[in-house]
């Protein structure tokens, strides 16, 4: 019981600490100013158009944090913040959504997997629960379980796969603002501060994705030895 008590600790606190961490982050480095006094949309702009991707949108979107890159219709979405000032978090975080446009345009593996998975993982997580609830509560019927866990590894494939292309896409964002010349060097410690924030918190959720899994495999490794 105390063991479980510690992972629950575990698995809330992770996620809740990441949290914090980027919106620590962001809420540094968005009120500090960029020396080249670009806007988010004019980072992403600039960095788009160099990259041959001058069919991309800049979008403002309404939300914190909200950024986005969305390959269904070939646009930037910027939080209002980001899209209109310039700070060294707003164009760090401009810099990142436009290394998924780039990523999209070179089909990188990673990023076209992720999208593979999508569909598969909207069905296997709404049924996955299920199996695993009767799998745990009816013990005769221990392969529930095992199909519940199955179903949620996709999940979890998922979770990791998100990893790659979110890095990726933060160190073409630096690679891009230091070249083009975006942010000075002095700046750029700051913004990789901000994406390896932001990184850390799909790394959290990994990281509780698979304890998760674990603990089932555990549960039902149990349950099929006392049969
Ligand atoms: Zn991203």
């Amino acid at each position: 019981m105390g063991g479980y008590l510690i992972y629950l600790a575990i698995i809330i606190i992770i996620p809740i600490w990441a949290q914090m961490k980027v919106k620590s982050a962001y809420t540094k480095y968005s009120k500090i100013p960029t020396s080249a006094g670009m806007s988010g949309a004019e980072v992403a702009r600039r960095i788009l158009d160099e990259n041959g991707l001058e069919n991309v949108a800049v979008k403002e979107t309404q939300g914190v944090l909200s950024d986005h890159y969305n390959p269904m219709n070939k646009t930037v979405y910027l939080s209002s913040s980001n899209y209109h000032h310039h700070s060294v978090a707003g164009a760090a975080v401009a810099a990142h959504e436009v290394g998924h446009a780039i990523q999209d345009k070179e089909g990188y593996a990673a990023l076209r997997f992720r999208h593979a998975l999508v569909p598969v993982v909207n069905i296997t997580s709404k049924f996955a629960w299920i199996f695993i609830m009767i799998g745990i509560l009816v013990t005769a019927l221990p392969n529930f379980l095992l199909i519940g866990i199955i179903l949620m590894a996709a999940g979890v494939i998922f979770q990791m796969v998100t990893l790659p292309v979110e890095f990726n896409a933060s160190s073409r964002a630096m690679d891009q603002i230091v070249s083009l010349g975006l942010i000075s060097n002095a700046e750029e410690r700051d913004a990789r501060k901000v994406l390896n924030a932001a990184a850390m918190t799909y790394v959290a959720a990994a990281a509780v994705a698979v304890l998760e899994l674990i603990r089932l495999i555990l549960i039902f490794t149990n349950i099929t030895r006392n049969d």
